[in-house]
């Protein structure tokens, strides 16, 4: 058996073994990752103006290889100066994908005021996409593809996507255990609860409210009932509690009272659902950057914090943009 052979410097899971198909305002592309905050922007683009064609791998790669060369000569690829995700440490020198971002779809059957499709929800639900089920097939067939990364969607909504039962199918059947679905919880999935149900997949839903009032003012859609039921449904499917995660996005003036908090916290816990995340609004967050710190959201967020750890929950994540406010 030759041995594998590992290089030290600085570089990123996504940079090394990653990639991203992407829709959007860069136009429909291949990428790295999808991570835009890093301070050179991220955005590195392995084939631009791509929709769905047959990929030559060995063009692929040796794009991506480019990049590679230029972490190991010490420099860094434009895009991923300053980011978070960078990191010296040994890099197995091969050819191969383990991480994956599926962002090529906008379509989406919520309405959430907060979303980045707001500003022309026609024409993101209208934007033509491809089926990306053949290009990843040809992954597995050209074993180009392994296990150990993680498998996530943008998006849109994914249990939508006319090949979205087919595609996470591969990806179960394949063995992977890494595959996060973030879902509007509209329409119940039979793949997602499949995945729930072996262990292999989580599902993230953004109900950001415990009443129907606050739900429908957020969504503009009279869904709350449905995505309740469905997250229940969801969490009965669980093994052990961990594979459904229940989010909560504070937007101030809108969601940011301790009682509809409350009662969040408490139907997690009365349906099992022991990953919980607590995040804050972007746009409101972009324009308080430049302002006084609200001490009210912060005070929720704490209380947040302490009261999931007084319920005993097993997890809760705080998202980089509530981090942010805390610090
Ligand atoms: S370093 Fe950051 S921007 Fe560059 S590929 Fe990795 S995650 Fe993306
Ligand atoms: S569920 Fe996600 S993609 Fe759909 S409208 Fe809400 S934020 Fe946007």
């Amino acid at each position: 058996m030759t041995e594998k052979k590992y290089e030290k410097y600085v570089s990123c899971t996504w940079l090394e073994s990653g990639v991203c198909f992407d829709n959007g305002v860069y136009g429909s592309n291949v990428k790295l990752c999808c991570y835009m905050s890093a301070p050179g922007g991220g955005n590195v683009m392995i084939f631009e103006d791509y929709h769905g064609t047959k990929i030559d791998w060995d063009k692929f790669f040796e794009i991506k290889r480019k990049y590679r060369e230029i972490q190991k000569s010490g420099g860094t690829v434009d895009g991923c100066r300053g980011c978070v995700f960078l990191e010296e440490r040994e890099w197995l020198q091969e050819d191969y994908i383990d991480s994956i971002i599926f962002d090529h779809f906008t379509k989406c059957n919520c309405a959430c005021k907060y979303c980045y499709t707001e500003e022309d929800k026609k024409g993101y639900n209208s934007l033509k996409t491809y089926n990306i089920y053949p290009i990843i097939k040809d992954m597995f067939d050209k074993k180009i593809i392994r296990r150990n990364g993680a498998i996530g969607f943008g998006g849109g909504e994914p249990t939508i996507l006319p090949e979205f039962d087919k595609l996470i199918n591969l990806f179960l059947k394949n063995g992977f255990t890494n595959i996060r679905v973030p879902s509007s919880g509209i329409k119940y999935s039979r793949m997602i609860e499949k995945g729930i149900k072996t262990g292999q997949l989580s599902v993230v839903i953004s109900i950001d409210s415990s009443s129907r009032e606050t739900y429908k003012n957020i969504k503009q859609l009279d869904k709350f009932n449905t995505v309740s039921k469905n997250l229940k449904r969801y969490a009965k499917a669980q093994k052990n509690s961990y594979n459904v995660i229940s989010k909560y996005i504070i937007i101030p003036y809108v969601n940011d009272t301790k009682e509809e908090i409350d009662n969040w916290l408490k139907f997690n816990k009365e349906n099992k659902i022991e990953i919980i995340v607590i995040d804050i609004e972007n746009s409101w967050l972009n324009k308080y950057r430049k302002q006084e710190p609200d001490k009210n959201i912060i005070d929720l967020i704490k209380y947040v914090m302490q009261k999931s750890k007084e319920m005993g929950f097993y997890r809760l994540e705080v998202c980089d943009r509530a981090k942010y406010l805390l610090e």
